[in-house]
């Protein structure tokens, strides 16, 4: 048995693959794949739609949003939400409370003129902490507050959505899906679908309408324009037919497992097995205060780093792949998104506290 705790691309569910490879050669009995058939050809265009609306139903979107599946991964949101929702001489706000932030903070230099970074990451008694809304240095004139919920590197996460005056835009990238949210709470919320939706390229836009209309049509690249595309119900040029698909299936598969109230139970069972392992031991830790603890991406290292390459070989020998830290942080990094079974978070706490006993 193998289980794959890649941070992304991800592993996607056995039985949605197992049907995509079914209908490879025969999709929907037209003798030939869902891949060489054009995007505006009526059977398509339903399978789209039906991949909306189970979206919908899925997140409980509001009927004054629009949802868009877009180019350009995670990575293409950090400029299209700036061209978009901001003009040049505008301020936005930014929480930095990771990497994925930090090149989302990057990015938005290049089209807006003040990049104010609300609040950082700190080091506090309990751990790596993202401090409180309440102590946010917020402006009062932003155009708008992004924030990443889950931080897929650091294995931060926030787990309220900042209570603000202005529009809030979310980069759910990892975390999209993983457990029910209050859709009205947010302006964007955007994800690369790669982690928790299919395969990577593809990102999904939930856009409240009212912010349609910001854009300055000028101004932005025509593929990367909100307003267009949600005209053109994303299809303003050719999508990715394939990932669309696969993220159709995805969708249906979740709500056939009973949707975002059973998967937060799923995602919580996994991620506090594996945190209670962590914190039972002197051989194992993790370095982030309890309430900012990521459910999707828990990074850990050995007390004795000399052991990390051990540790490494032994564990992909057992079927346990994938589990080394992104080269930025070291240690390991256990990626459980959705579709990690219960027995894979399992099979790995009873590796781990094999291979502690053992180096006692
Ligand atoms: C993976 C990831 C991205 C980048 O996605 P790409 O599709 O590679 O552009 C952005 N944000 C977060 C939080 C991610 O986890």
């Amino acid at each position: 048995m193998i289980f794959n705790f890649s941070a992304g691309p991800a592993m996607l569910p056995a039985p949605v693959l197992k049907k995509a490879q079914h209908e490879l050669l025969n999709w929907q009995g037209l003798g030939f794949s869902v891949m060489e058939i054009s995007h505006r050809d009526p059977i398509y265009v339903k399978m789209t739609e039906e991949a909306e609306q189970d979206l919908r139903d899925l997140m409980q979107i509001p009927d004054n949003y629009s949802v868009l599946f877009m180019h350009g991964g995670g990575r293409g949101q950090f400029s299209a939400v700036p061209l978009n929702i901001a003009t040049p001489d505008a301020t936005v706000d930014y929480l930095n409370s990771g990497i994925w932030s930090g090149y989302g903070i990057r990015e938005a230099k290049k089209y807006v003129q003040v990049v104010n970074e609300v609040a950082c990451v700190e080091t506090r008694a309990e751990g790596k902490t993202i401090p409180p809304v309440s102590e946010w240095s917020l402006s009062p004139n932003a155009s708008y507050l992004h924030y990443c919920p889950n931080e897929t590197v650091d294995g931060i996460a926030l787990h309220e959505v900042p209570d603000v005056s202005v529009p809030v835009v979310a980069d759910m990238s990892s975390s999209i899906l993983s457990e029910p949210i209050d859709v009205s709470r947010f302006g964007i919320i955007y994800a690369g679908a790669q982690k928790n939706i299919g395969p990577s390229g593809l990102s999904v836009v939930i856009i409240r309408n009212d912010l349609l209309e910001r854009t300055a049509q000028q101004h932005v690249c025509t593929v990367m324009n909100y307003k267009i595309q949600a005209a053109e119900k994303s299809m303003y040029n050719t999508p990715n037919t394939f990932a669309w698909y696969l993220a159709a299936e995805v969708f249906k598969w979740l709500k056939a497992e009973g949707g975002l109230d059973a998967m937060a139970v799923h995602n919580k069972r996994k991620s506090d097995l594996l945190y209670e392992c962590v914190d039972n031991s002197s051989f194992y830790h993790n370095t982030i205060a309890p309430q900012n603890r990521s459910r999707m991406n828990i990074p850990f290292q050995l007390t004795n780093p000399e052991l990390d390459a051990e540790f490494l070989r032994r564990a992909e020998r057992e079927g346990l792949m994938s589990l080394k830290g992104h080269r930025f942080v070291g240690g390991m990094r256990a990626s459980m998104y959705n579709a990690m079974p219960y027995a894979g978070a399992q099979a790995l706490v009873d590796f781990m506290t094999r291979f502690a006993n053992e180096h006692k």
